[in-house]
């Protein structure tokens, strides 16, 4: 069985060579799987390219597809779906710095000998994030599961085996805003979680801050779903029958007991309340056109350098 580890690399020059040593370790305990290794250099500027060369020029499974800038980690998985070999049964998508344990190898296989198209690794907790990770996390899931027409288990990571079929079904999809978790449960087929505790960091540090998270994490609701475009027809309607129900109160107060009609306070709140609405709808309109904009200019996701042993 031939087995393809994919692994986006971005300034890993510290992890790399830990990373290989484990791999190579967890490939000696599986003799009757032949591993290769895909590593998608995602416009590194440390020396992780030149690393990776090397072990490339003493390793015939060692490909490298080094691409020409960094494109983010989204647009290196998918360069690493579209270079996988004819003669990969199966993809381990793995980050570099060790955060995703090489141990979940064999049982991710094993699964995959179960009969299962995808694996992925569920986070058991979250004990190496600090508690506002945690929390925003937790919160993006509850989110995304609430707006989206497919759920998506929550903590999983991008760590998973993707079987041959699964990966074929991957490159089929088109889009470039991209958010590959919800792609990897969009595409379906039988799926397993293995439950694992990712460990800290084992060099370098995280390429993502929160103001990238929090734009991530916004592709990935608008990527998933149309609910929040829809929305506003129904708020609308409430705040329509809202002030319909308010403006016949006010009638009937003035034609009852005469009270005169009372104004500047609830007119302010009136006009903030809902500017603020029409801004916060228009915001997500904007949201989506901005990616109806990126989608129709049909660039391509990332532009391949140098390619080697692929
Ligand atoms: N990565 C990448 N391109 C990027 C950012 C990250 O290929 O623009 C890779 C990185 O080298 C690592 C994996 O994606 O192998 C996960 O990145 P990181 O550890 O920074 O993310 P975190 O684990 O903190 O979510
Ligand atoms: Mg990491």
């Amino acid at each position: 069985m031939n087995i393809t580890l994919l692994v986006p690399v971005y300034n890993e020059e510290n992890a790399l060579p830990l990373f290989w040593q484990a791999t190579q370790q967890i490939a000696q305990q599986c003799p009757d799987i032949t591993f290769s290794w895909l590593f998608v250099n995602d416009g590194s500027t440390d020396a992780s390219l030149g690393w990776l060369k090397q072990r490339a020029q003493q390793h015939p499974h060692v490909q490298i597809v080094s691409l020409s800038r960094n494109f983010g980690k989204e647009a290196a998985v998918t360069a690493g779906l579209n270079f996988t070999s004819v003669q990969t049964d199966a993809l381990i998508v793995m980050d570099a710095d060790l955060q995703d344990p090489p141990n979940l190898i064999p049982l991710f296989i094993e699964k995959l000998r179960e009969g299962f198209d995808v694996v992925y690794g569920v986070r058991e907790n979250r004990k190496t994030d600090s508690w506002l990770k945690r929390t925003t996390a937790g919160l993006f899931y509850k989110a995304y599961n609430l707006l989206s027409d497919r759920p998506m288990p929550p903590h999983a990571g991008d760590c998973r085996l993707l079987s041959r079929r699964a990966v074929e079904a991957l490159r089929m999809i088109p889009e470039r805003e991209r958010f590959m978790k919800g792609l990897f449960n969009w595409i379906g087929f039988k799926s397993i979680s293995v439950p694992f505790t990712r460990q800290a960091r084992a060099a370098g540090k995280t390429k993502w801050n929160y103001w990238q998270l929090w734009n991530f994490a916004l592709q990935g609701i608008t990527a998933g779903s149309t609910v929040l475009l829809r929305l506003w027809a129904y708020i609308g309607i409430c705040i329509s029958l809202a002030a319909l129900l308010y403006a016949g109160w006010i009638s009937l107060q003035k034609i009852i007991y005469g009270n005169p009609v009372s104004g500047y306070a609830s007119l302010m709140v009136a006009i903030l309340f809902c500017s603020g609405i029409q801004l916060i709808s228009l915001g997500i309109i904007g949201e989506y056109l901005s990616r109806i904009f990126m989608e129709s200019k049909q660039r391509p996701l990332y532009i391949v350098d140098e390619k080697i042993n692929c």
